[in-house]
């Protein structure tokens, strides 16, 4: 399948990997809009929120505390969890994915 992130997860494509288990992998941002910014993806290709399916709540539930136990190993004080949904959501690429952000904001 021609996904990028997919590629990442199948490490045919190189990532600062920060976490990774059986159904979840997080990496660095290539291009951080702050001073920490992960993605948070599930192994599993799933393209957006608007694709996802009744069966895959637990999952969902697992990406945001992946998020929580990455914040606490990096000490985070605190942080945002985003994720675009969509061309008119800012959504670039098409394989689900928590944005996790800590600190000022860069501005573009
Ligand atoms: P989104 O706009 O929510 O689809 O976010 C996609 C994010 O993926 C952007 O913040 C990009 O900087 C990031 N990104 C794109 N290519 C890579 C890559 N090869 N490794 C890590 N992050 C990437
Ligand atoms: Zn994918």
């Amino acid at each position: 399948m021609d996904c990028l992130f997919c590629k990442i997860i199948k490490k045919e494509i190189p990532s600062e990997i920060v976490y990774e288990d059986k159904k979840v992998l997080a990496f660095k941002d290539i291009h951080p809009k702050a001073p920490v910014h992960l993605l948070i993806v599930p192994k599993k290709h799933i393209p957006s929120v608007d694709h996802l399916e009744l069966r895959d709540k637990g999952l969902m539930g697992e990406l945001i505390l992946t998020a929580k136990k990455i914040a606490r190993k990096l000490k985070l004080k605190g942080y945002r969890l985003q994720i675009n949904v969509g061309r008119d959501g800012g959504q670039i690429i098409d394989h689900l994915h928590l944005h996790l952000l800590s600190g000022k904001l860069n501005n573009h």
